[in-house]
């Protein structure tokens, strides 16, 4: 499922990062349903990447969104969104890593978690082998939407 670091959906994110899901689905072009690129906007304040946009006024003149008449004389760059748009790409490059090195992290604190707690029983020691390794039942990204 999780294999090469793309922003395939905006349940993608883990748990530390729902803010950047929410401001995901803000920053999809709803023709492409893709992160934007080139962000530009109508009257109606719908916001879509320009090479959408355009490819869609060639054959209807509305907005994909709204569909209020539009045509391509309407059309702004939204240059603070673009620039918002390719900041939130890197920061989904840097998510992904960080969501890696938690999950090495993680594996690595299950090992050490039966360390921690103890009874100061040096007896106690020897007798705790056998027990199977059961307490990686976290399931992660439960934040459904709504
Ligand atoms: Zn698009
Ligand atoms: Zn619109």
């Amino acid at each position: 499922m999780q294999s090469a670091p793309q922003v395939s959906d905006p349940s993608d994110w883990s748990a530390g990062f729902s803010k950047q899901g929410e401001l995901d689905s803000h920053l999809r072009c709803p023709i492409c349903r893709e992160v934007l690129r080139g962000a530009v906007m109508l009257n109606c304040h719908h916001t879509f990447c320009s090479a959408c946009l355009r490819r869609h006024l060639d054959k209807e003149s509305a907005c994909p969104a709204c569909r209020e008449s539009a045509n391509t004389a309407q059309i702004r760059r939204n240059v603070a969104l673009e620039e918002v748009a390719n900041c939130f790409l890197l920061l989904k490059t840097v998510e992904d890593s960080v969501r890696r090195a938690n999950e090495d992290q993680e594996r690595l604190v299950a090992r050490s978690d039966k360390d921690g707690r103890g009874d100061r029983n040096d007896d106690d020691m020897d007798g705790d082998y056998g027990n199977s390794y059961g307490g990686e039942g976290e399931s992660d990204g439960g934040v459904a939407a709504g």
